[in-house]
């Protein structure tokens, strides 16, 4: 199993390095999110133990069931939908929560980063494509949404997420990950305090290096890393 997610982080790497090369970016500027949802604790302990360092789950739950499993130093993230009720459970686990997308969640995540006496750091998920099957903010919903929540003590904006809709050719995606970037600097034009853009958050395992060539410097990787998913 091993030399097997050993392969496949080479290529990731490789991928990832090959590009930002190119792009006259460095390495360290670019965290490597390895998308953990379906699969096993044993494999994400040995894919932390080949040197990745921050994981992704989608769900609340799985988050929580797999945590006491799961080696300490991992670095957490929270890339799915989050239900308003379930912010609870996850708050005090991950470091970043990637997909704010309305203010009841806002209110919610501020209200019990308040109780554990923490700001959360958090990004704004914004549906690029309007996809109707997929959440987030609209393009032209973000800033309104940004003055709405400006004041929340506990929570600090840290950037943006998108996801791309699925194209047999990345290149026809490339729009999204650009509009995403354009949007982040935009309002960073806005100089809005308690505020920063320093995270754009996209590029999956179909498209990461298109995203990569147009900013990205979270990219977040399932089917890559640990090979295709078996739902149960
Ligand atoms: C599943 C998922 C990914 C990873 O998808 P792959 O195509 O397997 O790399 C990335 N981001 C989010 C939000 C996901 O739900």
């Amino acid at each position: 199993m091993k030399a097997e997610l050993k392969d496949n982080l080479d290529r990731v790497e490789e991928n990832i390095n090959n590009t930002l090369l190119k792009m006259g970016r460095k390495r360290e500027d670019v965290t490597l999110l390895a998308v953990t949802k379906t699969v096993d604790s044993e494999k994400i302990n040995a894919m932390l133990e080949l040197g990745v360092k921050n994981i992704g789950e989608n769900k609340a739950q799985e988050l929580t069931e797999k945590f006491p499993e799961i080696s300490g130093d991992a670095i957490w993230h929270f890339i799915g939908h989050l239900q308003t009720n379930k912010v609870k459970y996850i708050i005090d686990k991950v470091k970043l929560i990637h997909s704010l997308d309305r203010l009841s969640l806002a209110k919610e995540i501020n209200k019990k980063a308040e109780a554990e006496n923490i700001v959360k750091e958090v990004l704004l998920e914004v549906n690029i494509a309007e996809e109707e099957s997929k959440f987030g903010l609209k393009k032209e919903e973000t800033i309104p949404f940004i003055e709405q929540i400006l004041d929340f003590k506990n929570i600090k904006i840290k950037g943006l997420m998108t996801i791309a809709p699925f194209a047999e050719n990345p290149e026809e995606v490339r729009y999204v990950f650009r509009d995403l970037k354009k949007l982040g600097e935009e309002i960073e034009r806005k100089n809005y305090p308690n505020l920063e853009m320093k995270y754009y958050s996209m590029g999956m395992t179909n498209d990461y290096t298109i995203a990569l060539e147009e900013g990205s410097n979270i990219v977040r990787i399932g089917t890559g890393l640990f090979g295709k998913r078996i739902y149960k």
